[in-house]
């Protein structure tokens, strides 16, 4: 399967990227995860949008869904090309801990939301994903995405300040795509983790490489990755960056 990411930024865009937004692809399927600020112009340089197959949402922060009006405005008006049929339905996974926001990813004729819970490993077309409840203000959930076909896996924490939990959901992972907001002297933190709680769960969870996301736009972020690096130098840890693209 093959990852490319669409916006990293924490909170609100900048420097022409946005924020947390990434396509998670195999050859014949397309799912978002997240649909953060700036995503659907990025999307669309990898992309045509009426191709995607499904969304899916951690939580229903601004930075995580800003774009979502706008994708399913996307939907519903640009038709396929020499043909005026609409984009088919689109599936949008989220949780239902938030009815208000929940009701929104259903739109008549162009998307319907569909709810996931905690306790329930589900299948969106070639993947399988499982949750875990993070440590954040409001309800939101890590996803391990497995690709069935060839049990390649990928760990996204989603936000979250640091659980202990998150290494075992993380174990052997082939990708950690992990909220890294804070340089170190923040950790303990309730909203998002350090650099070094980070390459903590990496190392002891044995993922194969970290992607470092959801990024501060002040401070250094070769900094970042060495805080990172420091605390597990036999992991290969990267910096997330607009349209990176990684075979997994
Ligand atoms: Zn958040």
């Amino acid at each position: 399967m093959k990852l490319t990411i669409l916006g990293f930024w924490g909170g609100y865009p900048t420097k022409n990227s946005g924020t947390s937004s990434y396509l998670l692809e195999t050859e014949n399927y397309h799912l978002l995860i997240d649909v953060g600020s700036a995503s659907l112009i990025a999307l669309e340089n990898h992309l045509d949008p009426l191709e995607l197959d499904a969304v899916i949402l951690s939580h229903y922060h601004y930075d995580h869904i800003a774009d979502l009006g706008v994708l399913q405005f996307t939907r519903q008006l640009k038709r396929m090309k020499n043909n005026l049929e609409r984009a088919s339905m689109l599936p949008i996974y989220g949780h239902q801990g938030d009815d208000e926001n929940f009701k929104r990813l259903t739109m008549d004729l162009v998307s319907e939301g569909i709810a996931y819970q905690e306790q329930q490993k589900i299948t969106i077309g070639p993947f399988e994903i499982q949750f875990m409840k993070t440590l954040h203000p409001v309800e939101c959930y890590a996803m391990k995405i497995v690709e069935m076909k060839t049990g390649k896996t990928l760990v996204y924490t989603a936000d979250s300040g640091y659980l202990p939990e998150l290494i075992p959901f993380s174990k052997d992972a082939d990708i950690l795509l992990a909220d890294t907001n804070f340089f170190n002297g923040m950790e303990n933190h309730r909203v998002h983790m350090t650099a070094s709680e980070v390459g903590r769960i990496a190392k002891v969870a044995e993922v194969k490489k970290v992607i470092l996301t959801h990024l501060p736009q002040v401070g250094d972020l070769e900094l970042l990755k060495a805080q990172a690096v420091n605390e597990a130098p036999k992991t290969e840890i990267i910096v997330a960056e607009k349209d990176l693209t990684i075979e997994i």
